[in-house]
């Protein structure tokens, strides 16, 4: 079981996305980079020089569905002759390119993001979507957590590792304890909880930091030697990363904690008191992140949260 990394440029912020082609049979893609010109030129250079054309493909796996990895899938699905794509059941709404927009809507309402934030992100979104093609039904299988990736020489358990997304998912090679992680695991930056509608029941919130913690303590339990993912190196200490991403999730919450009057505030008040800069899709993304610590402190006792009116205002007590 051969791995080769490729480096896939983006044109987020986040910088460049890690692919991983496994030449093994069946020759398998993990995540595809986004849809651009320079992502297909620079994800076949990289098939190239492991010695695999694009119609030798059979396999795509995705960890998630954010543009930045599953962008190409179709595209390389289609040109490989229906290479068989995988992703989680809880992708939903990004894959099939239904997005929930009414479900979120509520959510961003919840929140407290003004009615004109709420479609200028709407509008970054639309422009965001153009980096990946949707897979329709027929076009992809469910990963299932806990079953194997089978090769010839091989497997890659599948783990669910919710947080990131809702349908996040790390695969782990047995044999020497590798694991692909996606977006779960970055070695210089905290992934971002992302707002998102809960996947079984939509008109909830999806607890992302509580997963996500869940998560990580998850692949810790693994044992892993080393984690590649969706960006940036690969973590050879995981441990080290662990207590760093602890201690850093517990110091944001305090922060956002502080930020809580006594007198009640949303979560969209606390993003713009805490990320005063934060422009485009940082708004977005400041808010999510505001929103998944309170969700955590509320579950640990640490401040009250009521609804005033459609929004959620939250008060230390
Ligand atoms: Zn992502
Ligand atoms: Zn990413």
């Amino acid at each position: 079981m051969k791995v080769f990394p490729i480096s896939v440029p983006t044109p987020f912020y986040v910088g460049p996305v890690n692919c991983y082609l496994i030449v093994d049979d069946p020759v398998t893609l993990i995540d595809t980079g986004p849809k651009t010109k320079e992502a297909l030129e620079a994800l076949k250079d990289g098939l190239r020089r492991a010695g695999v054309r694009v119609f030798d493909i059979k396999r795509i796996v995705l960890t998630h569905a954010h543009e930045d990895h599953c962008g190409l899938a179709k595209q390389l699905r289609d040109e490989a002759k229906d290479a068989e794509v995988l992703i989680h059941g809880w992708e939903t709404g990004h894959h099939a390119g239904r997005l929930e927009y009414d479900k979120h809507r509520a959510l961003l309402v919840r929140a407290g993001v003004p009615d004109d934030e709420i479609a200028a992100m709407r509008r970054m979104y639309e422009g965001v979507r153009q980096y990946a093609d949707a897979l329709e039904d027929h076009e992809h299988q469910e990963l299932i957590d806990d079953s194997e990736i089978e090769f010839a020489t091989g497997s890659l358990r599948v783990v669910h590792t919710p947080g990131h997304t809702p349908g996040s998912c790390s695969f782990m090679r047995e044999a020497d304890r590798t694991i692909f992680a996606g977006d779960c695991v970055l070695k210089r930056i905290t992934p971002n909880p992302i707002l998102s509608p809960d996947p079984i029941d939509p008109t909830k919130r999806f607890r992302s930091l509580e997963e996500y913690l869940v998560s990580l303590a998850r692949v810790r339990s693994l044992s892993p030697t080393l984690v590649h993912g969706g960006h940036g190196d690969a973590v050879t200490d995981f441990e080290e990363l662990f207590n760093r991403y602890l201690r850093a999730i517990r110091e944001r919450q305090a922060g956002v904690i502080k930020l809580v009057p006594k007198e009640g505030a949303t979560a969209w008040d606390v993003a713009r008191e805490m990320f005063p800069h934060a422009d485009d899709v940082h708004r977005f993304l400041a808010v999510s992140e505001v929103v998944a610590h309170l969700d955590l402190a509320h579950t640990e006792s640490k401040i009250a949260v009521e609804l005033s009116g459609e929004r959620e205002v939250y008060r230390r007590p």
